[in-house]
Formats: structure tokens, sequence, C-alpha cells
């Protein structure tokens, strides 16, 4: 089975048109007409735009596009970040294997990374082995959008594309949004998309850099702050949070801002938590991100945000959702948590 993108034919020929335009076309299978409707084979469905529908559908493979599974003896394993191929390979021969079918195949690849060691640090940035290709920048697509990005000195992960589309829905225009972890913007340039006056912060320059990027590549730069610093010290009337250039910028005071709260830095958001009910108005949605054991991932949570924001908030949670496992036993969730004064 393929994902594709499903179509009356008439629209077929725009559709491919649209899709060919950001690269999602996926040349190595057939498109497919049945009664009146096109399928068409797509590389990426996260990517997207949300006005088309995709399924999977069987379709023949193109005979003469050669994939990676074609030029190996074991089934390979890897994520496509743009024209970057992700693997995850601890034997050198394997990887080395695996690189070389990918640069020999068909796929739109220039580069192949190894995972070098596991996200850490503040900054949740890791290292990479270049098995092919040079540099590690890249311009990834994601549910319409083009985000630039620097992978070695960046924290980015397509896998939480499907969950950055679930929150970005919830968006409405003229909304506070605030992404307290903003990376660089695949929470804040979808929610401006959609209408919101959205605020950015993060602790790494060079994600604060990419994130005024993408906000300009993307059309919404006129609803977009972004801003360099530690998140505690945007509320509060501080203005400690520092520019690209090194100047200290005077940040306006948010306290009391944000209709909405993004919480994605799951190891340690309950540290935040103060932040973001300073942060919080009246009414405020937070998605707070967590990673617990699956006994009971979300319990540790909800107590943390019941500790710090009640009793002037009262606190319901309204979703509880798994993003996706995390390691054996362990899960990444979400809690959307309605604040109300
Ligand atoms: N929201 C982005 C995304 O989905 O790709 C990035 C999430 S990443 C897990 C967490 C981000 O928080 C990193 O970019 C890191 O630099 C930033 N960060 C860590 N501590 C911070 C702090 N105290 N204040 C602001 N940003 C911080």
């Amino acid at each position: 089975m393929v994902h594709c993108v499903r179509v009356a034919r008439e629209d077929g020929e725009a559709a491919r048109q649209r899709l060919a335009e950001r690269d999602l076309v996926d040349g190595s299978h057939e498109i497919r007409a049945e009664d009146g409707t096109l399928y068409i084979p797509v590389t990426d469905p996260a990517a997207v735009p949300g006005t088309f529908e995709v399924v999977d559908r069987d379709v023949p493979r193109r005979e003469t596009e050669t994939m990676p599974a074609d030029l190996l003896d074991f089934e390979p394993s890897y994520e496509r970040l743009g024209d970057i191929a992700i693997v995850d390979e601890d034997d050198p021969e394997r990887a080395r294997a695996l690189a070389d079918a990918i640069v020999a195949s068909a796929l739109p690849v220039e580069t192949v990374l190894n995972r070098a060691s596991k996200v850490r640090g503040e900054k949740r940035v890791r290292d990479w082995e270049v098995l092919a290709g040079e540099g590690t920048e890249t311009v990834h697509r994601e549910y319409g959008h083009e985000f630039a990005l620097d992978l070695a000195a960046v924290y980015f992960s397509p896998r939480l594309a499907t969950e950055r589309h679930r929150v970005a829905e919830q968006v409405s225009a003229g909304e506070h949004a605030f992404d307290m972890f903003a990376g660089v913007g695949p929470f804040v340039v979808p929610f401006a998309a959609r209408g919101a006056e959205a605020v950015g912060v993060d602790i790494n320059r060079t994600a604060v850099e990419y994130l005024r990027e993408n906000a300009r590549r993307n059309g919404v730069a006129d609803r977009v702050t972004a801003i360099h610093g530690d998140v505690r010290d945007v509320v509060s009337g501080s203005s400690r949070a520092q520019r690209s250039d090194g100047v200290r910028d005077v940040v306006p005071d948010y306290a009391d801002w944000a209709d909405r709260l993004v919480m994605n830095l799951p190891h340690s958001a309950d540290e935040f938590l103060e932040t973001a009910v300073a942060l919080a108005g009246e009414e405020a949605v937070l998605h707070y991100y967590d990673i617990q054991g699956e006994d009971d991932p979300h319990g540790p949570g909800e107590a943390a945000i019941r500790e710090v924001a009640e009793p002037e908030y009262e606190v319901t949670v309204e979703t509880r959702h798994t993003v996706r496992s995390y390691a054996p036993h362990e899960l990444n969730v979400v809690l959307d948590v309605r604040l109300s004064r």
C-alpha cells in the first residue's frame, strides 16, 4: 500500500502540479486511474497540503525507478527530511551499504545522515555522522509549509508532523498563541498561517534565526515574533532575552497574554509551568508534552499542572493523547488543558 492523494480525474493535473511543486509526487509508483478518480502517490503524506485527501492504495511500482530496497539484501529503514535521508545504524558496514543504496536509488536525496548520539543538552540537538553528501542544512515541507533548518544546530523531528497539525487545526484567527520552546517554528508558522498572532521563544540562537527565516518564507512574518532567550525571562517585565547579534532586546511583557501555550520540552516541561501560568490570560489552552512510563503516562503531567495552576485557574484536561512510543515502556504524550481563571 502506498500513500496517495485522491482527486477527481478532472482536477488531477492541477493537483499533480501542486504536489510536484512541493517535491511530493512519489515517482517510484504509477498514478492510478479508477472510475473517474485519480490516485497520485506521494512521498510524505504529512507534507501534503490539508486541502487534499490522502488515502492508502495498492498502486503498481514504476518499473524504471530503483529504490534502496532493490539494491540491498536487508529491508532498509530511513526517514526523509527535505533532501536529507536520516538513518539509525550502529553497524558501520550496514550504514555504508544503506547510504550507498539511498544515493544510488531514484530518491531525490542529496545527503545521508546517521544518528550519532541521542538528542541532548538544553538545545536538544544530536550529533550526526555524514554518510553521503555535504552539510546538514535542508528545507523540509510539512502540511504545506516550508522549514529551513540545520539538523546539526537545531532540534527538529519530522515524526511530530501529525501532532503539530492536530494542534494547529485548533487555532483560530486573532488568537494569541505562545510557543515557549519554538525551535525553527513548526508550531508558530502554521499558527500564524491560521491568522493567530504567534510568539516563539527559544534559547538556541540559531533556531530563532531559522524561525525568523521560516516566518518570512511562509509569508507570515507580520504575525510572528521570534525571541531568543530563556522563556523564563520573557515574563514579568524582564528584558533579558537577546537578539542574535548579542544586543539585548527590550522584550514586551507577555504576562497574562496567551490564549494558547505550547510546551514541547518533554523531559523538563514541569520546571516551566510557573512561567506558563504567568503567560496565560483569563482563559488559555495549554498543550503540555511529556515523556512518562506507560503505566500512567498522563497522570504526572496533570498533577504537575494542577499543583501550579490551581486555585488561580480552574484546570480541565480536554485531551489525553499518546503522540508516539518513545522507548520500551515509555510514551511521548500530550495533554490539552484548559485553564480558566
Ligand atoms: N517546538 C519545536 C519543535 O516541535 O520542533 C522544538 C522543540 S525542542 C524538543 C525544544 C526546544 O526548546 C529546543 O529548540 C531548545 O533549544 C528550546 N529550549 C530549551 N530550554 C529552553 C528555555 N529555557 N527557554 C526557551 N527555549 C528553550
